[in-house]
Formats: C-alpha cells, sequence, structure tokens
C-alpha cells in the first residue's frame, strides 16, 4: 500500500506545513490541527511512535533501525492526522489510510479530519461553522 501516491503526499504534506487553527464561529470549539496531523512509525512492539518534525528520519532510525525508505518499504511509516466526531465533538488521532473513522467515545462512524471540517457546522453547538485561522509565529 506504500508506494509513488505516498511519495506525492507526503511532498504535498511537506508544502503545506502552515500553522493553523479550526475553530467555531459561535462557541469555544477549537481544533487544533497544526500541519493537520503526523507523521508516525511503527516500532518492533507494534506501538505507533510520533515522529515530530523536522527530526521525522532520525525517530525512524531510533524506532526502527532502518533508514526512510527501509522503513517505508516494510509499510512501518504511517501519517495520524487529527479527526473530530461530528456526534460528540470528541477529538482523537487517527490514521485514515489504516483505522476505521470511527469515535473512540460515542461509537458514531460520522468522524472528519480537522482539515475536511472546515466550512462544515459545529459539532458541538450545532449552529457556528468551523473556520480556519492561520496563526502567526510569534
Ligand atoms: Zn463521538
Ligand atoms: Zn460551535
Amino acid at each position: 500500500m506504500t508506494g509513488r501516491n505516498d511519495l506525492v503526499r507526503e511532498i504535498k504534506l511537506a508544502a503545506m506545513a502552515l500553522i493553523s487553527t479550526i475553530k467555531c464561529d459561535m462557541c469555544d470549539l477549537q481544533l487544533p490541527t497544526g500541519a493537520g496531523g503526523h507523521m508516525y512509525v511503527i516500532s518492533p512492539t507494534g506501538e505507533r511512535v510520533v515522529c515530530p518534525h523536522p527530526l521525522e528520519e532520525a525517530t525512524i532510525k531510533r524506532v526502527t533501525k532502518l533508514d526512510w525508505s527501509a522503513a517505508r518499504a516494510k509499510g512501518l511509516l504511517g501519517h495520524i492526522s487529527d479527526c473530530v466526531c461530528f456526534e460528540c465533538s470528541e477529538q482523537f488521532n487517527l490514521d485514515v489510510e489504516r483505522d476505521v473513522k470511527r469515535c473512540p467515545k460515542c461509537g458514531s462512524l460520522d468522524v472528519r479530519t480537522a482539515n475536511a471540517s472546515v466550512g462544515a457546522s459545529c459539532p458541538k453547538c450545532h449552529e457556528g461553522t468551523l473556520i480556519s485561522h492561520a496563526i502567526g509565529v510569534s
């Protein structure tokens, strides 16, 4: 399941490393998106270890003893996204390519990534709209 498309996607993600946050324009709901998620590497014990940017490669090496392309070839790299449940407004991380999109709190399948929820009506107050704000680096 890895290959050219993955690579293209990662390059795009790197280019889009904008810091932004998504907020409801009516209530206090806020989705801390950062760059929209994190890369992770699967450890030998099956744990997902988040690779903080820009030290992804160092983390991959530490966890797997492999370099980036070898780890990718073994399917050990993935990407988790910030997600929100549109049923109960719970926020959590999912690998949308591998995990079932189901809320860990209420079990609803009405789950979207933070990025995909921009412009949707707020799952908390059901009145406002979710709007993306860029955050200045200060
Ligand atoms: Zn839920
Ligand atoms: Zn709201």
